[in-house]
């Protein structure tokens, strides 16, 4: 987990983006959509997408806040590409959120409560963080390489290389 000191040189424009943010935080716990989290995504200082956890009402474990945003990001860009842009949210990003602002292109993360904050009430992603430190031996999920189906995976990667598959 990031240590990082508050930054008090926030632009106006970041602030209003975390208002928008705590806002559709609001509104997931009224609906009790799922965790109280709710994030954007700014481009030039405009909300193009916004979302809160709808982990519960979509029955997804994928669907935090700041998934939710980024999806919705890039239907409005039509792209899966969210670079130039920041992602705003209510607290800080979970490795997979975190790991979406990269596959995004997204540089800047802005986020209001702290991961300690966030575990007090019991969503700890401080314990993914800690697994990701450790060697894959020694974690709590098993990632096991299939052996025997290596002619099927060059097969695959040729394929996507014939077809001039595009890298993102
Ligand atoms: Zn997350």
């Amino acid at each position: 987990m990031s240590k990082t000191s508050p930054d008090k040189k926030i632009s106006s424009g970041i602030l209003l983006a975390a208002r928008a943010a705590f806002k559709e935080a609001y509104a997931g716990v009224s609906l009790s959509h799922g965790g109280p989290f709710g994030a954007v995504v700014t481009r030039s200082g405009v909300i193009i997408g916004r979302g809160h956890n709808t982990v519960l009402k979509e029955e997804d474990p994928t669907c935090h806040a700041e998934i939710n945003a980024i999806r919705k990001a890039s239907r409005y860009l039509k792209s899966h590409s969210l670079k130039g842009c920041a992602l705003v949210t209510t607290a800080e990003p979970c490795p997979m959120c975190l790991a979406a602002a990269y596959w995004a292109g997204i540089r800047n993360v802005y986020y209001m409560a702290g991961g300690s904050a966030i575990s007090a009430i019991g969503f700890s992603d401080e314990k993914i963080y800690s697994e990701l430190k450790k060697s894959a031996k020694k974690r709590s999920v098993r990632c096991v390489r299939v052996c025997g189906l290596e002619r099927e995976t060059k097969d695959l990667i040729f394929r996507w290389k014939q077809k001039k598959g595009k890298i993102y």
